[in-house]
């Protein structure tokens, strides 16, 4: 006899155990499939946790070949031990993970090991090896995530062509590491690798860093990483790749036309990731994929099928933990028949290098392509007393308001603990704040949080205190 659950959602990707988490609470009886040993997901195993893991490791070893002897710290015959680097990181993941299966039997969900697929909209198959479980279930949540979008000209080989999962799990640190492709990942596992000692190349299809961000932060960090030795290939498009035994040659065409060689002994494809459906059986139920490869739903993250919805990184908007978590917990609240909501204008855009890249809300090219008037205050971190304590000063914190109401649009940053520091911002535009709210708030001193009240005040009227 199968089991039966109200809800069973597939993937325990950050979108789907959270999502199972809040069903659970909800009090529906819950269960969550995963085709991996371990819960998680793409996140807490070959993403966020492992990358942040490294790039807060390198960026010690990293401060304390450049930065100790300002503060007056000597230190002597400063090695690299990259096996315990590596070997803090899986213990991070290792952590991580458990943690997962202790917040599933907390919350008393049945974890199913195997490849979840569908029978029909209520009846799915968990299939381990030779083993096939079948349940039945009221509800189904799809969280099956993404997966890294291959290169055609470039195949992966898992040796000299990369991608990120083995990125975050090399035995050595590589000479020279061309990186295809200069996002998000491009640039935090670009900046890991350089400040071990790497020297690190990127070709990049558009004409600079972090391209999809406010143009201002992908100019900024290229000028912050210019101590590592870091070369670019902007708007320049790979055609193939030749590997032998010890490198890898990038072959590439720049905007003149001209051929390009690159050669490396590891090359990262770090185009992008594309959602994940294979082996679901989505045709069973009727479910197509749009030409992206993603799941279409509704308002309520419904598919075709009504009983069928889907969250996370299989679904339209930012590949985000963030975005994807917080889809999971309100598509359990809408199934439960609480009005669910969630504001895509403010979920928030991190880059984990150093200096940290933050944003929220529109970019100045978004508003210009809307026509919208807008006003701008920027603050240099460089006029921030506690910057300069920390000896942290590079990078700005930038406002942008409406022309006429002084709502905050969008606020982007580039500097010292951003990440953290975007949540003010984000608080701020979910609740309709002015510049001059921020503004006119007492923020604590010496804090780099200052910068966000200067820059408010200079988008105010141009009211920013220490510039
Ligand atoms: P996933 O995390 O991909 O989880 C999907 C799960 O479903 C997987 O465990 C998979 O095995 C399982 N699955 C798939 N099909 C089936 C099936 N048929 N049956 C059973 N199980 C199945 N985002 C951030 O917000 N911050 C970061 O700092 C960050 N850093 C990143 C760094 C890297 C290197 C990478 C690659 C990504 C990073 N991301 C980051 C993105 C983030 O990892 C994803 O947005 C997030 O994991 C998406 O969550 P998800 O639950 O939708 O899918
Ligand atoms: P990305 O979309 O951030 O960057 C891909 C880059 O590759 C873009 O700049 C694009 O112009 C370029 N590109 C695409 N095709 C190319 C080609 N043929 N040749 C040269 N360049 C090409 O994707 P990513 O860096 O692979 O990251 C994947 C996803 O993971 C992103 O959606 C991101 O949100 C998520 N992620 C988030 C974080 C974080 O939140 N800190 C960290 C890592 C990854």
């Amino acid at each position: 006899m199968s089991d039966t659950f109200d809800l069973v959602v597939i993937g325990a990707g950050p979108g789907g155990y959270v999502a199972a988490i809040r069903g659970a609470q909800l009090g529906m009886k819950t269960a969550i499939i995963e085709k991996e040993p371990t819960l998680g997901g793409t996140c807490l195993n070959w993403g966020c946790i492992p990358s942040k893991a490294l790039l807060d490791s390198s960026e010690h070893y990293h401060m304390a070949n450049t930065k100790f002897q300002t503060h007056g710290i000597d230190v002597k015959d400063i090695k690299l031990n990259f096996k315990q680097m590596m070997a803090r990181k899986n213990d991070v993941v290792d952590n991580t993970t458990k943690g997962i299966e202790f917040l599933m039997d907390k919350n008393k969900i049945k974890v199913l090991k195997g490849l979840g697929r569908f029978k029909d909209a209520n009846t799915l198959e968990v299939v381990n090896g030779k083993k096939v479980e079948t349940v039945t279930t009221k509800n189904v949540m799809i969280a099956t995530g993404s997966e890294v979008t291959p290169l055609p000209p470039v195949p992966f080989d898992g040796k000299r062509v990369i991608g990120s999962n083995e990125a975050v799990n090399l035995d050595k640190v590589p000479k020279h590491m061309v990186i295809i492709g200069a996002g998000v990942i491009g640039v935090e596992l670009g900046s890991v690798y350089a400040r071990l000692g790497a020297k690190v190349t990127f070709v990049e299809f558009m004409d600079g860093l972090i391209p999809t961000m406010d143009k201002e932060l992908g100019k900024h960090l290229k000028r912050a990483l210019k101590h590592y030795d870091m070369d670019y290939h902007f708007k320049t498009k790979v055609t193939g790749a030749k590997v032998s035994k010890n490198d890898v040659t990038v072959i590439a065409e720049n905007k003149k036309g001209e051929e390009v060689t690159i050669k490396g002994d590891v090359c990262l494809v770090a185009i992008g990731r594309r959602p994940y459906t294979e082996g679901l059986g989505l045709e069973n139920i009727g479910v197509a994929v749009d030409d992206r490869g993603r799941i279409p739903i509704n308002d309520h993250f419904q598919t075709s099928v009504p009983n069928v919805y889907a969250i996370g990184d299989v679904v339209a908007g930012p590949m985000l933990a963030h975005k994807a978590s917080e889809e999971g917990a309100v598509c359990a609240e809408i199934m439960a028949g609480q009005k669910g909501h969630l504001n895509y204008l403010t979920i928030p855009g991190v880059v984990y290098t150093w200096p940290e890249v933050a944003a929220v809300g529109y970019t100045e090219e978004q508003l210009k392509e809307q026509g919208r008037a807008y006003k701008k205050g920027s603050f240099p971190f460089k006029a921030s007393g506690r910057a300069r304590a920390s000896e942290e000063s590079d990078g700005f914190v930038k406002v942008l308001s409406d022309t006429e109401t002084d709502e905050i649009l969008g606020v982007h940053m580039i500097g010292p603990r951003a990440a953290d520091m975007i949540s003010e911002a984000l608080v701020a535009m979910e609740y309709r704040a002015s510049a001059e709210d921020i503004g006119m708030m007492v923020h604590p001193h010496p804090t780099f949080s200052e910068a966000v009240k200067e820059a408010a005040l200079g988008a105010t009227a141009d009211r920013a205190i220490h510039i």
